[in-house]
């Protein structure tokens, strides 16, 4: 994905200036009820038993919250926090290196979960089972299996992908929570304390204009809160305002509804190469140079949240929404709603 987009939920260049933003409590944490409401109780029923939380597993698009969510936990547990991802723990040791230095009630977040290995997974069940790590030792017919007890640790996963976990994978976690996207007064509260804390004054409508564009994801707010941050600071006179948020996107080729060039790009492809689809997925990556992972885990949503693209069996299809927002005309014979095809008995 290039640094340009100012939209991709996923971590960017100059995102770790979050860091100092990070919440730290659970009840700070806006949006997401039913993530926050059962967390609490299984955070008070571990806590009232003086036991290690059960395994966690978080999922939903990047940029909601989900790395967020495991440093609360862990803060709120009082417990270490080790932080890891699938596609870095390339072996099976790797894995067991992390699982021995874990202590009783400590954490293993590992982010992109359904990214782990085969060889990686079979050590993680019955550590996550049994608090037990099977090693062997030695080669050959003198080959031992040897079982070390593990201390009661709790994994917290999280997955941009349910559907590519494993089945034995996602049966050893005794809680699976989903992420939404935030509405838009969630977003506002997360602008508006960004902007408190680094003393930047706002208007109502200025944040509201960020909000607009920021697609449900707090990650994306808060990129969008500092280039206007920036742009108010150099073109005007520091405030955030409408205008101000208005020409900073516009500088930044982001429409009114948060789509960017890529989104676009997507979209006319579509329209344009393909007659308004069905088309599929990966010859809508290669048609706009991009990886589908992105189209898929970033583009789709967003677009089928705002009711631009329609997914079908053959493939996608551009709604009348959106040739109507790239100010393309509605061809007549091109219609995907139901029931509008016509009859092979036409006299016409
Ligand atoms: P994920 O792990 O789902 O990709 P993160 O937890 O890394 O997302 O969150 C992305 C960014 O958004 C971080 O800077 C984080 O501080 C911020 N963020 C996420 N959720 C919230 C929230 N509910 N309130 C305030 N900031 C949030």
């Amino acid at each position: 994905m290039s640094d340009s987009r100012h939209i991709a939920p996923e971590p960017q260049p100059g995102d770790s200036l979050d860091v100092a933003l990070r919440i730290r409590h659970l009840h700070e944490l806006v949006g997401q009820d039913t993530v926050r409401n059962n967390l609490q109780i299984l955070l008070e029923a571990a806590r009232q038993r003086g036991d290690s939380l059960d395994h966690i597993l978080l999922y939903g698009p990047p940029g909601l919250g989900k790395t967020t969510v495991a440093h609360i936990v862990a803060n709120e547990m009082q417990v270490n926090l080790k932080v890891t991802a699938g596609p870095a723990i390339e072996r099976a040791g790797d894995l067991a290196a992390i699982l021995t230095n874990l202590r009783k009630g400590d954490i293993l977040f590992i982010d992109e979960i359904h990214r782990l290995g085969r060889a990686v997974e079979e050590i993680l069940y019955p550590a996550m089972e049994d608090f037990a790590l099977d090693i062997i030792i030695g080669k050959g017919p003198s080959a031992r299996n040897i079982r070390l007890k593990l201390p009661h640790f709790t994994v917290i996963g999280a997955t941009t992908r349910l559907a590519l976990l494993t089945a034995p994978l996602r049966g050893r976690f005794g809680a699976v929570l989903r992420f939404e996207y935030y509405d838009i007064n969630a977003i506002e509260h997360i602008i508006k304390r960004a902007a408190h804390l680094h003393s930047i004054p706002f208007t109502p409508e200025g944040v509201h204009t960020i909000a607009l564009r920021a697609r449900g994801t707090p990650r994306v707010a808060l990129r969008l809160f500092r280039r206007v941050r920036d742009y108010a600071q150099v073109r005007a006179n520091g405030e955030i305002t409408a205008e101000a948020a208005a020409a900073a996107m516009d500088l930044l080729e982001i429409d009114a509804l948060g789509l960017d060039s890529l989104d676009r790009m997507v979209l006319r492809s579509i329209i344009e190469k393909f007659g308004g689809g069905p088309v599929g997925l990966e010859t809508i990556a290669a048609s706009v140079s991009e990886e589908s992972d992105t189209i898929m885990d970033v583009v789709e949503p967003y677009l089928l949240q705002l009711g631009f693209i329609e997914r079908t069996p053959r493939g996608r299809l551009a709604t009348r929404g959106a040739y109507a927002h790239l100010g393309i005309p509605y061809p007549q014979t091109n219609s995907p709603e139901a029931g509008e095809q016509p009859s092979l008995f036409d006299p016409s």
